[in-house]
């Protein structure tokens, strides 16, 4: 095999690249892979390079393995760099924490990730951080709830459970004419279906909990940040020395390789489902901004280049425990959080008690789909019994 100059490099595709990223087996004895560092002490050759410091100076710091995973998601990212967290929750707040201080006002979105709400309403709060929630819906117009002190805008499309789409390109515009930084949470498109940081995003949020890991066996979160936000991020990075586990980063790697194939077919299967849940006389709404029922299906189409395999769906007015009734007795869909693995899952859920800025009001039932790698034939048959259930208990 030849060496890759860099002129080919340039001309590589993404899908390329997402195999070449992250490894260099010239270092690893030839071994394809990156292996697994585990280590806190990193020895220095004499006193003198002690106070001059080296490419790896201590765990915390970073491994042969944590910089492979960086650096490939900074590619697949298109950013100027990347830190890693044990959990999505923590990258969420270790970005947060980057870019604000004591006095400021920050704008979140009421749809944002729920524990995204729960870190701006406590811990921000009692750092004297003001949260202000807004509308998605609002694009270039969110101007005008900028103040002088706003210093970050959280956004987060679609919204969790409820899938609002958000326009982030015009929010960034408003958000930069200010100065102001725009974080968001990516973590249903990933970098492989909506580039942040082409799209005006600052720092950008993944929960590697997801569809990096891909089999519900592991927790990761990832920032990945352009040129202006990198260094803070970094910095306060360090403060915090929030590293992973180095197993967890070597799956979170080994995930990366065929997390483009498996988004592939979770985008096939989820598009599926949702599709015939629109023709079922149960099912009121389907909320999937790929269907071009969806309210934000303009602003998917525009700026998004696919979807995964989650969506949620409103049911026509039905009690609880008909809903329960359904549920329970599924047998292949799980009854659990999280989403991205090979399994399927449902949860129901609702908005509307901690909703500020908007009002959740659906109109029925919400059932939350992750779809997984089964035969749909199979998923929709468990789902035919449920909706049994349903009618039964109604
Ligand atoms: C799961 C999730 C997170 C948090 O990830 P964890 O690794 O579970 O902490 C953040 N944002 C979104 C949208 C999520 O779905």
């Amino acid at each position: 095999m030849t060496k890759l100059t860099p002129d080919t490099r340039k001309t590589l595709s993404r899908r390329t690249r997402m195999i070449l990223a992250g490894r260099n087996p010239e270092e690893q004895f030839g071994f394809l892979n990156t292996p697994i560092y585990r280590g806190s002490t990193v020895l220095y050759p004499n006193a003198e390079a002690l106070s001059h410091g080296q490419r790896f100076t201590y765990g915390t710091k970073g491994t042969p393995t944590t910089e492979a995973l960086e650096a490939a998601w900074s590619e697949l990212a298109g950013a100027a760099g990347t830190v890693l967290a044990p959990s999505g929750l923590a990258a969420i707040t270790v970005a947060m924490l980057a870019a604000v201080k004591a006095g400021d006002h920050i704008l979140v979105t009421d749809s944002a990730y729920r524990p995204t709400r729960t870190f701006c309403d406590s811990f921000l709060l009692k750092m004297g951080v003001e949260t202000q929630y807004y509308d998605p819906a609002l694009k270039g117009e969110i101007a005008e709830l900028i103040r002088p002190n706003t210093s970050v805008i959280v956004v987060e499309a679609p919204g969790s459970q409820s899938f609002e789409m958000q326009d982030i390109p015009a929010i960034s515009e408003a958000a930069h004419a200010r100065g102001v930084c725009v974080i968001m949470d990516n973590t249903w498109a990933t970098p492989f279906f909506f580039p942040p940081h082409e799209r005006g995003v600052d720092m950008a949020v993944e929960a590697g909990t997801k569809y990096l890991s891909g089999h519900s066996d592991m927790l990761m979160g990832l920032v990945s940040a352009n040129a202006a936000w990198f260094p803070k991020l970094r910095a306060t990075y360090d403060i915090f020395a929030m590293c992973p586990g180095a197993e967890d980063v070597f799956l979170a790697l080994r995930g990366l390789r065929s997390m483009e194939l498996r988004l592939r077919e979770a985008e096939k299967q989820g598009l599926a489902l949702a599709q015939w849940m629109t023709t079922r006389p149960e099912v009121k709404d389907v909320l999937h901004p790929a269907l071009p029922s969806h309210p934000g299906h303009a602003i998917w189409k525009r700026d998004f280049s696919g979807s995964s395999g989650l969506f949620s769906v409103i049911l026509h007015p039905a009690p609880r425990a008909a809903v329960h009734a359904m549920l329970d007795g599924l047998e292949l869909f799980g009854l659990g959080y999280s989403w991205g693995g090979y399994e399927s899952l449902v949860i129901p859920f609702d908005c509307a008690p901690y909703r500020t800025a908007t009002t959740w009001a659906p109109g029925g039932p919400a059932l939350r789909f992750q779809v997984g790698n089964e035969d749909l034939v199979d998923l929709q048959a468990d789902l035919e019994r449920g909706f049994a259930r349903l009618k039964a208990a109604m």
